[in-house]
């Protein structure tokens, strides 16, 4: 064959249909390199690394084409069948008699029997060729998951990434408890820690599609890799699930729990802090209902030792500033009747709320805020923080000082007396109940019947945020009411600007 007459235009050329399509790419190159003479130019236009383009160089001959065609990458040695006829009746015949024995065995026996050597790669061989086995089917099978095995992608092939939604892992436990069996889904996601759970009664596939289904629901969509075991539950419908949402699914090497830590560890937490405290129960609707209520407090409460004693929320929003979830006072009394008795939240928290926002009735300077402590009688340490005027204006100002539950209390007062529509947070609160609305629906309703709402008690909430939000919220908060607040006495007024 000659093409040189067609080689220095080569573009049309590229159509050549004994060539495959991979190496009429690679002609391409060439063609693009001939004209513009410049190796890093051609591999930018292209996308391929220098290594390539110099490898594929090296073994392109304009005028032999093949060239750029992909070599064998079979190994130039390999084994070759080498068992004589005489070798296969033989070892045939040893295996028939002791099905049970392994190649090393029949190796000894073949030995005595017949007075010469044959490898135990010899039996392997003859073993494989005959399909010589106790349980042909199940050797099968066998051999079908290992080929099936192979092709799912290994957790330990993605590359971590340190965003919210990048990497959700999922696991199962599984509950016998009173001769009932039931099934709880659990997921978290790798870097926030937010995580989520469900009971359901089996563990069936499309129970696991659900859990994915609520999920991405819940997260809006922000998941990016989705890791599990092997577990049957998540094949079948999950996949389907999965492929729906264009998910690449990743999984955990066979008995490696360390593939899969956070959602252990997340395990281990459920089960010490909620189920063994008495709130199991093999009714899943009762359950659920629970199960949402605590982790609510696991993901807005609770801190993490892992976040640097943050939690989860609140990590979240410190490194995205995105809007965070918070429950509603309404909604959650139960949970926060428990945390108005855990203090560990707020002692750590050196940054005062309501500085800068409150002014001094007498003087006009601002408000400042002084911490004490005060040891009690059974020697704990307790932590008490006064506003007072910083005397900026006035050195002699005799404007008292306040403590601030107290003053919190006023403050939730004067939500009562404000126009809601005066904070201008309005838009920012009514996203966030409706996130919160969806974190809970996602975890009672139907998945098909899932839809957001927005019935929202603006006012209960601002409240709900001065008693138990963060310093942030507080400090946000007071910075979106337009009024001027100002304390004389220990009263707290507002002015109307
Ligand atoms: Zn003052």
């Amino acid at each position: 064959m000659n093409h040189a007459y067609t080689m220095p235009g080569a573009v049309s050329l590229a159509h050549i249909p004994w060539l495959s399509k991979e190496a009429k790419r690679r002609l391409a190159w060439f063609d693009y390199y001939r004209r513009c003479k410049n190796v890093s130019k051609t591999c930018r236009y292209f996308g391929i690394p220098r290594k390539t383009f110099y490898m594929w160089k090296k073994r392109y001959q304009p005028y032999r084409l093949e060239s750029l065609e992909e070599r064998s990458r079979r190994p130039k040695n390999t084994r070759r069948w080498q068992v004589s006829q005489i070798q296969e009746l033989r070892i045939m015949t040893l295996r028939r008699a002791h099905i049970r024995y392994g190649k090393e065995k029949l190796k000894i026996l073949y030995q005595e029997q017949y007075g010469e050597p044959v490898s135990s790669w010899k039996i392997q061989r003859v073993i494989e060729k005959h399909d010589l086995y106790y349980h042909p089917q199940r050797i099968h099978r066998q051999k079908a998951r290992r080929r099936h095995n192979q092709a799912r992608r290994r957790i330990t092939e993605l590359k971590r990434q340190g965003r919210e939604g990048f990497l959700i892992a999922l696991d199962g436990i599984t509950m016998l408890r009173a001769g009932m069996r039931r099934y709880i889904l659990t997921a978290i996601d790798v870097y926030s820690k937010i995580a989520f759970a469900r009971m359901y009664q089996t563990k069936h596939s499309k129970h696991a599609a659900d859990f994915l289904r609520r999920m991405h629901y819940l997260l809006e969509g922000k998941m990016e890799n989705i890791q599990t075991d092997n577990g049957s539950e998540f094949a079948k419908h999950f996949r389907d699930a999965m492929e729906n949402f264009h998910l690449p699914h990743y999984f955990s090497r066979p008995k490696t729990p360390t593939d899969n830590p956070f959602d252990e560890r997340f395990n281990r937490t459920l089960k010490e802090e909620f189920i063994a405290l008495g709130n199991y129960t093999t009714d899943c609707d009762i359950f659920n209902q629970k199960l949402t209520e605590w982790l609510v407090e696991y993901n807005f409460r609770r801190p993490h030792q892992s976040l640097g004693y943050s939690t989860p929320i609140n990590f979240h929003y410190k490194h995205h500033r995105v809007l965070p979830m918070y429950p509603s006072s309404t909604l959650f009394d139960g949970v926060q009747e428990q945390l108005k008795r855990d203090h560990i939240v707020r002692s750590e928290i050196k940054e005062f709320a309501f500085t800068k926002f409150i002014f001094c009735g007498s003087c006009g300077s601002g408000v400042t805020a002084e911490e004490k402590y005060k040891k009690l009688k059974d020697g704990t340490i307790s932590r008490y923080l006064y506003y007072g005027c910083t005397r900026s204006k006035n050195l002699h100002c005799k404007n008292g000082y306040i403590r601030e539950e107290e003053l919190i209390d006023q403050l939730v007062k004067v939500m009562d007396k404000i126009d809601i529509n005066e904070i201008g947070m309005r838009h920012k609160f009514e996203e966030e109940v409706s996130r919160l609305m969806k974190f809970q629906k996602s975890f009672f309703a139907d998945t098909k019947k899932l839809k957001p709402e927005k019935n929202i008690d603006l006012r209960s909430y601002a409240k709900y945020l001065l008693r138990e939000g963060s310093v942030i919220e507080k400090r946000e908060l007071l910075s979106c009411i337009k009024s001027k607040l100002i304390l004389t006495q220990k009263v707290l007024t507002i002015e109307k600007k």
